[in-house]
């Protein structure tokens, strides 16, 4: 068992390139006075967008297209989320490392935030998703963005919200680093 369990660890090392950028969706560029964040961060905080699910690359990048023009709407200054999990199994660039992102209040100067595309509450997210999220938590932890004794929390511990959905918030319960407070 130990040979698969390396192999996983060196794929995961390699899979920043699977980061989908941000300019592979999104025409404008970020602004530069975005404001930065003070890495490494100590918290991950997990969302889901609770809009339709995608399954395909074109459908994840209509998705993203669309909450980033909501989140304008709601006067962010951009998509308010450092990172999305598409239902296609990519992990799409939203703000990216280093920018504070505006997902959740009072914490966003601590935390990257990480928006699952879809609603989590009766169903789970797929195993491709899953493994998408730890591998950028993985990537996150080697590219120095969080602590390695980082805490992963739903967004509902942060306030009164169903997000990330009632489905994901008890997968996560079982994930290594999910602390019951942020
Ligand atoms: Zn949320």
């Amino acid at each position: 068992m130990k040979l698969p369990l390396l192999l996983l660890l060196s794929f995961a090392g390699c899979a920043f390139a699977q980061i989908v950028p941000r300019q592979a969706w999104c025409r404008q560029p970020l602004s530069p006075r975005m404001p930065r964040l003070a890495v490494p961060v100590r918290l991950i905080i997990i969302h889901h967008t609770a809009s339709a699910p995608c399954y395909t690359p074109q459908q994840c990048q209509a998705a993203l297209q669309q909450i980033r023009t909501g989140h304008l709407l709601r006067k962010f200054r951009d998509i308010g989320y450092n990172f999305l999990i598409g239902g296609d199994g990519r992990i799409y660039e939203g703000l990216g490392f280093g920018i504070r992102g505006e997902h959740s209040p009072h914490y966003n100067s601590q935390s990257i935030g990480v928006a699952f595309i879809g609603n989590f509450q009766r169903t789970l997210p797929s195993p491709q998703m899953l493994q998408a999220a730890r591998t950028l938590i993985t990537i996150a932890v080697q590219r120095r963005q969080v602590l390695p004794n980082y805490s992963l929390v739903g967004h509902c511990q942060t306030k009164a919200t169903a997000c990330p959905g009632r489905q994901l918030l008890d997968e996560l319960r079982k994930w290594p680093r999910w602390q019951p407070k942020p």
